[in-house]
């Protein structure tokens, strides 16, 4: 089905081995509130890198997988099959980076993010700052060769587990005042100190944190800006197009599973004598999230193979933000249908149901809402005419 290639085929087939392998691992580890014994995540790191789906994203010169846009959301795809981020080890360093990064940083970032020796993490959202990423307060000022970064930010996904961050901030001073630049900075480096770590709705326990970090006078030399003065707001429109596809791709994964254990359990639970398949109010559920699931595999597949075939970046931002506005809302309706069908036992945290009811949540919130991927869309319809983008 859907054309893949043999390639496509055998990384896919990796991913859902490796995959496959966790899935057994996830209730253990909710019970024990999301966390890992000793040793784990390393071991499973490894044994992604071996089998050749990490930093698929990276181009094979830097030492990446050198993957085509749709090997990339087949791997994804697997990832998003399973909960409590235990397939989060399969990474997806900044593709973007090698483009516009010096040669210093691509030995000291690329190089090693490559081969699982470094891990990044994006410190851009502020309390006043999320949707509207040019309100952040965030500063940036150029003193000698050096820059001093100040500001808080929110949500630092795997800060814990980093060891470099991608500072977004606003010039102070110079040519370039009041526009954005993006920085990387090594962890830890004085200044750098974790205001707290909230809890959140999934459970994660302390494998991977979203604390509020705050930078207070940060100094950093001026060879660890990224690119030039001022093109910070366009390396953070590159991230979320690539991460926007790739949350598309995970929460298929995740409708995938929900619709198998669906069927499984309706087939196995009798009711009144007869499976609960048989209630046509079950069979609804069954089937609108099948065809969701068709149709949000169709989309999203199609965007990655047109970004493959060098389509328009502009089509490329619109077909992105509809894929994920689209697959993270059906994985939604398809994670509260199979609590739904799995009854009481939707409701406990040893069934997958539960877990990815909770866990699917946020992809209809991170890397752009929702309503932002509408607004994007509606904003590039209105601009460019519907006819180039569906
Ligand atoms: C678990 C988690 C992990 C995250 N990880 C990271 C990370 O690693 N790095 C990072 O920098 N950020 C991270 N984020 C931040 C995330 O990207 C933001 O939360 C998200 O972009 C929304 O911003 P906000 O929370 O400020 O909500 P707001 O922007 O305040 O939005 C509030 C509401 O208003 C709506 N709204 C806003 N603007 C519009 C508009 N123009 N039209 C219609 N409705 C609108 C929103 O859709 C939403 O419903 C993470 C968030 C979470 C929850």
């Amino acid at each position: 089905m859907y054309g893949l290639s043999a390639a496509d085929l055998d990384f896919q087939s990796r991913a859902r081995e490796f995959a496959d392998s966790l899935i057994p691992l996830e209730t253990e580890v909710e019970l024990a509130g999301g966390e890992l014994a000793a040793g784990l995540e390393e071991s499973h790191q490894k044994r992604a890198i071996e089998l050749g789906i990490y930093a698929a994203n990276l181009p094979k010169e830097y030492g990446g997988g050198g993957c085509t846009s749709l090997q990339q959301v087949l791997i994804q795809e697997q990832v998003g099959r399973v909960t409590n981020a235990l397939a989060w080890v399969v990474a997806t360093p900044p593709s973007w980076l090698p483009a516009v990064a010096t040669q210093d940083q691509i030995e000291r970032y690329v190089r090693p993010a490559a081969r699982g020796e470094r891990d990044e993490c994006y410190a851009i959202t502020e309390e006043g700052a999320g949707s509207d990423v040019d309100a952040i307060v965030a500063t940036a000022a150029r003193v000698g060769g050096d820059y001093l970064l100040n500001g808080v930010k929110w949500h630092v996904t795997s800060y814990n587990c980093a060891d470099y961050a991608f500072f977004h901030g606003k010039l102070v001073g110079g040519e370039h005042a009041g526009e954005h630049a993006m920085f990387l900075v090594d962890l830890p480096s004085p200044g750098v100190k974790v205001v707290r770590v909230p809890a959140y709705m999934h459970t994660l326990g302390t494998a991977h944190q979203h604390p509020i970090v705050a930078f207070e006078n940060v100094r950093v030399p001026a060879s660890q800006l990224v690119g030039a003065e001022g093109d910070g707001m366009s390396f953070a429109y590159e991230w979320f197009r690539f991460e926007r596809l790739m949350v598309a791709a995970r929460c298929l994964g995740a409708a995938e599973r929900l619709v198998a254990e669906m069927t499984v359990f309706a087939k196995e639970r009798v009711v009144q004598g007869q499976p609960i398949a048989s209630f046509g109010a079950v069979q609804a559920m069954l089937a609108d999230s099948l065809t969701e699931l068709f149709a949000a595999r169709s989309l999203t597949y199609e965007t990655a193979r047109n970004i493959d075939a060098g389509a328009d970046v502009k089509v490329q931002h619109g077909q992105c933000s509809m894929a994920k506005l689209y697959a993270a809302e059906m994985a939604n309706r398809v994670a509260d249908r199979a609590v739904q069908v799995f009854g009481g036992r939707g409701y406990m945290r040893e069934y997958a149901a539960e877990r990815f009811y909770r866990e699917l949540r946020v992809e209809r919130i991170w890397e752009g809402t929702s309503e932002v991927q509408r607004a994007i869309i509606a904003d590039q319809m209105v601009k460019r005419g519907p006819a180039r983008f569906a």
